[in-house]
């Protein structure tokens, strides 16, 4: 059986992490080129905001941290953990793995709010009771939510409406992909080749659609698809909380899933999952031992992004024919920050969404920029990430697009909410529905 940790978070590890962060922060020249990348700072314009404020809040960090956590805390917790300053940097400091590392070591010195206790260790971390939960929640939903799709409001809506600010939710689904979906799925003319199917916490209790077209699309292309029960959340939920034991029982429950010698490749559908897996499940995990840290590699190689998958394993291609621009209804495409900002993903989702030739595909300004969500950061800071969305929103606009597609089930949320609120008639899509749509044959749909 797989050796997991070497030992648990104690007090002497929060002062090696913090002496580490020290390090890494005094990398920062200050140049300020993160200033002009910052979604944040670009609707706020406050130095506070931006990667290089941040981090000159935690050069004194020792000092800082013990006399005024909550201070750093809230002056943290403003970051959409996008990653576009990272991505910039000429010094190569890494802001995002900071704040989250920052964000730890303050949660692990001071006493976590008791609800986020409740959801991270008792919720997250259980993903069958989690699944139980998410059931009920679905079977009352339309009490409370402002619907995205069908733009009613619930008889309950104006009750819990501060708490929701206006959002316009997309439903949770009646039946989630994991209760449609088997362990293993063949297409009986298999290429040999074994994908394994990370779903994710979204794809699964919001878009089972989406996650129904991947299995579809994989067995197209005669891949065997493994896809375990009982798979839990990737963990970056709790980890972004600065939750690092929730995030640590995640990542060993879905290690012991998903064994990277028992497939060729694992594939997932949310740009979040594939980033964490591939980059954070291997640097946040808290000392993983010497067995754990080779298995962790080995998975990080093994995970793709589904539209990765199709262009560069599978060799999907657009068919060059041309498709007829009088008319024809246009496509763009929003990048994920997971995607383009964390792994470098863009080329491949727009390849994917050029196959299907009954759109014209038109880039809109900007589509690298932050649609607003981070997570976490749309509840706490709902205002600011709305600003954000806005923006996103104009940008859409200006190609006339009847379909905005992406790679993340995030962004749709958040896409979906900013379209619905402008009461904007613009479809919301995966990238990969897009693909399915054109490339499946009847006995597929
Ligand atoms: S771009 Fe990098 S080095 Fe420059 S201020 Fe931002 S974090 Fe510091
Ligand atoms: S991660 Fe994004 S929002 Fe946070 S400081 Fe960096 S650029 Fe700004």
């Amino acid at each position: 059986m797989l050796k997991l940790r070497k030992k648990k978070l104690k007090m002497a590890e929060l002062i090696r992490l913090m002496k580490n962060l020290d390090q890494e922060v005094t990398k920062c020249s200050r140049c300020g080129i993160c200033q002009s990348v910052c979604p944040l700072y670009d609707v706020t314009k406050q130095e506070s905001d931006v990667a290089r404020g941040k981090l000159m809040l935690l050069k004194g960090l020792m000092r800082a941290f013990f006399e005024d956590p909550d201070g750093v805390w809230q002056r943290l917790d403003r970051c959409l953990l996008c990653g576009a300053c990272a991505q910039n940097c000429p010094r190569g400091v890494n802001s995002v793995e900071i704040f989250l590392t920052a964000r730890m070591i303050i949660s692990g010195y001071k006493r976590m709010p008791l609800i986020k206790k409740i959801i991270f260790r008792h919720l997250l971390s259980n993903p069958k009771f989690f699944d139980r939960m998410v059931a009920w929640a679905a079977r009352w939903q339309y009490l409370f939510f402002k619907n995205a799709d069908l733009q009613i409001d619930g008889s309950c809506t104006a009750m819990v409406s501060p708490l929701l600010s206006n959002r316009r939710m997309i439903p949770l689904a009646t039946v989630p992909f994991h209760k449609t979906s088997s362990e293993l799925t063949s297409t009986g003319k298999s290429t040999g080749k074994k994908v394994a199917f990370f779903t994710g916490c979204l794809l699964d209790k919001v878009f089972p659609g989406v996650a129904t077209d991947i299995v579809r699309v994989l067995h197209f292309h005669e891949m065997s698809v493994l896809i375990p029960a009982a798979q839990g959340c990737c963990g970056i939920p709790s980890l972004a909380s600065g939750d690092s034991l929730a995030f640590n029982r995640l990542v060993e429950h879905n290690l012991k899933l998903f064994d990277p010698s028992g497939f060729d490749y694992l594939v997932t559908g949310c740009a979040t999952c594939t980033a964490t897996i591939k980059k954070i499940w291997l640097s946040m995990f808290e000392s993983p031992s010497e067995e754990m840290t080779a298995v962790l590699h080995q998975l990080a190689e093994k995970t793709y992004d589904i539209s990765q998958f199709l262009v560069d394993v599978v060799g999907v291609q657009p068919s060059g024919s041309l498709p007829e621009t009088a008319g024809c209804p246009i496509v763009t495409y929003h990048d994920p920050c997971h995607l383009r900002k964390t792994l470098n993903i863009f080329s491949e989702p727009r390849t994917l969404v050029r196959v299907n030739d009954s759109y014209v595909f038109t880039e809109m300004p900007d589509a690298a920029s932050c649609c607003g969500m981070g997570g976490s950061f749309n509840l706490t800071h709902y205002t600011l990430s709305a600003d954000i969305g806005k923006k996103k929103v104009r940008n859409i606009e200006t190609t006339d697009a009847s379909v905005v597609a992406t790679g993340c089930p995030a962004c749709m949320i958040h896409l979906s909410d900013m379209l619905a609120r402008e009461k904007k008639q613009i479809r919301v899509a995966h990238v990969v529905e897009l693909y399915a749509e054109k490339i499946l044959p009847q006995e597929f749909l």
